[in-house]
């Protein structure tokens, strides 16, 4: 018998997290993998953030912080929301997190009853659905694709909702899609929300400043919207700060104060130094870490430039996030090199065992038709492992 709880049984194991595994530990074997698996900047974080660690060491923070965060965090988090997505939050509003993965795990958690519905517009992050089935609540996929730059319609997500939909996660800019929602698109869906005033709204807007374009609008900024949103942001990916684990919420009060118990039941307040580098990152203006956004830009027409010279790739132009998200169902059916590919799994373990390039399958964002290209990585890298990639689909 398993003595391991159904909780844990029935739980899939992260995609994202198993495949970048997968890649290290092939690399351990010698085996020469580019992994472009992970989210995660390879730039290193910004010394001036560095410092203000340095400095938080050096006076002796060392011990429990408030659950929810040390105030000045708090206040620094008001401020940028303020500056940078015109919302007002008060400190009660606010709770940081050990990364914006808990901001999410906490929310789900004070929310989400077993049999509530949480509507996911796919393509998703892969987390997302596995929280919701931790908290026995299932998961409905609102499907999109690549001709619609994967984008849900107003339509769309009114058909999905149901009596039992309790929440909807918005995404933008995407992981893995890389789309980024205008105003206008968002306040169509709002539209469709203001008539069911029971359903509760997160934003997760980790890639906010990773944009290209597309000028980033924050769900909550609808006024309709505010009183049941939460707004969940972070320091990883912009301030290439992964490993720090920063996240936070903009929330109702009640659901702030929901989120600070069930964390100081978990983890209690995320780590001292990193909060305090935290405070630092937030109150200097998001120009200092545009020179990461400019290279992310260059990489991504990089990128799409060297697919698009591949046949069977088919692409859309990623407004922001470091993620491609090429439809690669032209291949499905194929055998490569002795290897039959039925589907977006089989290509993306091919390209892993036959060209050593690390991606991860769009099944796990609930799109069985594409695979994920992190970008995040240097030219010269990007360079190497699409020159791979075409020798082995086009053997
Ligand atoms: N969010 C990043 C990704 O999607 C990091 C890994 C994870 O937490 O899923 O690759």
């Amino acid at each position: 018998m398993n003595p391991l709880s159904d909780r844990i049984t029935s739980l899939p194991a992260s995609a994202t997290l198993a495949m970048a595994a997968k890649a290290r530990e092939l690399k351990t074997q010698g085996i020469d993998i580019i992994g472009l698996s992970l989210g995660e900047p390879d730039f290193n974080t910004p010394d001036y953030i560095k410092d203000a660690a340095i400095q938080a060491i050096n006076d002796n923070y060392n011990s429990y912080s408030p659950v929810d965060g040390y105030v000045e965090l708090k206040e620094a988090v008001i401020t940028k929301f303020k500056r940078d997505n015109n919302l007002t939050y008060t400190p009660a509003q606010i709770v940081v997190s050990t990364g914006a993965k808990q901001s999410i795990a906490n929310v789900a958690q004070v929310l989400l009853n077993p049999g509530d519905e949480v509507l996911l517009p796919a393509p998703y992050w892969v987390s997302y659905s596995a929280i919701a089935t931790l908290c026995e609540a299932t998961f409905k996929e609102i499907p999109s694709s690549i001709e619609d730059d994967f984008k849900i319609t107003p339509a769309q997500l009114e058909a999905a909702i149901s009596p039992k939909t309790k929440m909807v996660f918005f995404n933008s800019p995407n992981n893995p899609s890389g789309t980024i929602y205008t105003e206008a698109e968002y306040r169509a869906l709002a539209e469709v929300l203001e008539k069911y005033p029971n359903i509760y709204i997160l934003s997760d807007e980790i890639y906010e400043h990773i944009n290209y374009g597309t000028k980033h609008f924050s769900f909550a900024a609808i006024p309709s919207m505010y009183d049941r949103t939460i707004t969940v942001n972070g320091v990883a990916k912009a301030f290439a700060m992964t490993g720090w684990r920063i996240g936070y919420i903009g929330a109702p009060d009640w659901i702030a104060k929901a989120c600070t118990k069930m964390q100081g039941q978990i983890t209690s307040g995320t780590n001292c130094i990193a909060q305090q580098a935290t405070i630092t990152a937030l109150n200097e203006s998001p120009e200092r870490i545009q020179f990461m956004v400019d290279e992310f830009k260059v990489r991504r027409d990089l990128i799409l430039d060297l697919l698009n010279d591949i046949d069977g790739f088919k692409t859309n132009i990623p407004d922001g996030a470091f993620y491609v998200f090429p439809n690669v169902s032209a291949f499905f059916g194929k055998t490569l090199r002795g290897k039959t590919i039925n589907n977006a799994t089989d290509f993306s373990l091919y390209l892993l065992e036959e060209a050593h390039v690390a991606t991860v399958t769009g099944e796990a964002f609930g799109n069985s038709n594409c695979i994920r290209i992190s970008y995040a990585a240097s030219q010269d890298t990007i360079k190497e492992a699409l020159k791979r990639i075409k020798e082995a689909v086009t053997a």
